[in-house]
């Protein structure tokens, strides 16, 4: 096992890492830039080394001096959280270059799933199905118009680089595919340096049903089940819950063995969750993301396993500890993402926290870096705590929800927390009746019916 391992994050995720480590007796190194030298994971972690000023691009992003913090500490691994440099190539070889571990999978693997089409492709060929749409990329405006004519409208032109919702724009007829697939492809390539884009079918009320699976790299692999995130505001997930309000434990069984064995098959190391849009009985392939996700906790409250503590046993080339008959599914969990933004434009709202109070009790975790007093700085992402709860149902998940939400204090700065609180008293929360598209639509009731 590593004796001395390195987070390549900052925040909540950079606390989840360090706790796993201290729990295994691995010691922890933080890195930080010059505005995070206060932050939490700096307090916690055994040891600390500046890599930068505040802009991420020079720090969180910045390869050589997080190489260089690793040889400075001698840290023999390296655990990238998500985001930053999680699903990068590059990084993932530059390290396997020097010597150390890549807490993911291989560079091949992470190259494969971050390109859209070769990932889609290769879910295929692997025996996952996915949304009808172009073959490959679409290079022009003419082929965009015979794509459309083909598989129907409306369509959604999506960049192959894209990521975290970005780049993509939906064409109810051909006149709007002109403007669509332009906007979309400068969209792509001011936000990737790169414009290809492709088209699939727009699918009109799915849900978002993602499956977590994780493999040994021997070829080896299982799945914990699914996890619904169909509430969105624009393409980014605010809420997440499993089991899914709508997957029988018979669906669950049969597109998580599709799952695990088309990972098994790439002798796929580490954790994964391959998306799908659920809609009338049938899931459908959008991407697959080579990295622990933000809402990995429902999953372990469900299961019962530490994903990050499995993430760290197989990069060190231990066997799982969980196989697949012993994976069972118990009680309900939701999650809550807790913004530093400002309602109802979700404005950023960065500043001082002069209070924090974290709500407990049974079946309550709050993960979150925020301590009184800390001033969450502007340049980063907006995330600053996850409220999850457990119940033995999901009425009791629920009601647990609304009632740690009334113990969560964060004073100082306005938060999304209200959001949460309004949305547990709408029946459709309740009884779980929402697709992708609940959300915006509800978000822009109230907004009207406030006269904003
Ligand atoms: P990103 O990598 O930017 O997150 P995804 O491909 O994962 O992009 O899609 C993000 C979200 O966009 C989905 O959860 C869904 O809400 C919406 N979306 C993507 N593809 C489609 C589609 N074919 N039809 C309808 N909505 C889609």
């Amino acid at each position: 096992m590593f004796e001395k391992l390195l987070i390549a994050n900052r925040g909540e995720i950079a606390l989840r890492v360090i706790r796993a480590c201290r729990e295994m007796g691995i010691k922890s190194v933080a890195v930080h830039s010059t505005a995070d030298a206060d932050a939490m994971h700096v307090r916690l972690a055994d040891e600390s080394v500046c890599i930068g000023p505040a802009s991420s691009t020079d720090s969180y992003l910045n390869k050589a001096a997080i190489i260089s913090a690793c040889e400075i500490s001698g840290a023999q691994a390296v655990h990238p959280g998500y985001g930053f440099l999680s699903e990068n190539a590059a990084f993932a070889q530059a390290l396997d270059d020097h010597g150390i571990t890549f807490i993911g999978p291989n560079a091949q693997h992470i190259r494969i799933m971050g390109d859209k089409i070769t990932a889609k492709e290769t879910a295929k060929e692997l025996g996952i199905p996915v949304v009808p749409g172009s073959d490959g990329g679409v290079p022009d405006l003419e082929t965009a118009l015979k794509v459309g004519t083909t598989i129907g409208y409306p369509v959604i032109i999506k960049a192959t680089a894209g990521g975290g919702g970005r780049g993509m724009k939906v064409a109810r007829n051909p006149e709007e595919m002109e403007i669509s697939f332009r906007t979309a492809r400068s969209e792509a390539k001011a936000a990737f340096g790169n414009d290809e884009v492709y088209i699939e079918k727009y699918l009109q009320k799915p849900r978002h049903i993602e499956i977590q699976v994780f493999g040994d790299g021997k070829g080896n692999a299982v799945h914990l089940g699914e996890r619904d995130c169909s509430l969105q505001r624009r393409h980014q997930k605010v809420f997440e819950e499993a089991p899914g309000p709508v997957i029988t434990p018979q669906l669950r069984a049969e597109i998580g063995d599709v799952c695990a064995k088309a990972v098994a098959k790439i002798n796929y190391i580490g954790a994964g969750t391959i998306e799908f849009l659920y809609e009338d009985g049938k899931f459908y392939f959008i991407e697959m993301n080579t990295r622990l996700q933000v809402e990995h906790p429902v999953t372990e409250f469900i299961y019962g396993v530490d994903l990050v503590r499995e993430q760290i046993r197989v990069a060190a080339g231990l066997p799982m500890s969980f196989r697949q008959d012993e994976l069972e599914v118990s009680g309900h969990a939701i999650e809550v993402r807790i913004n530093a933004e400002k309602l109802p434009n979700f404005t950023p709202s960065p500043g001082r926290v002069k209070t924090f109070h974290a709500p407990g009790g049974l079946g309550v975790r709050m993960d979150s870096a925020l301590y009184g007093g800390y001033s969450i700085p502007p340049y980063y992402d907006s995330l600053i705590g996850k409220l999850i709860v457990h119940g033995r149902d999901r009425p009791e998940a629920l009601s647990r929800l609304r009632r740690a939400l009334s113990e969560l204090v964060v004073d100082g700065i306005e938060t999304t927390i209200p959001l949460f609180t309004a949305l547990l008293n709408e029946p459709d929360i309740q009884t779980g009746d929402y697709n992708i598209h609940w959300l915006e639509k509800w978000l822009e009731a109230q907004f009207s019916r406030d006269g904003r």
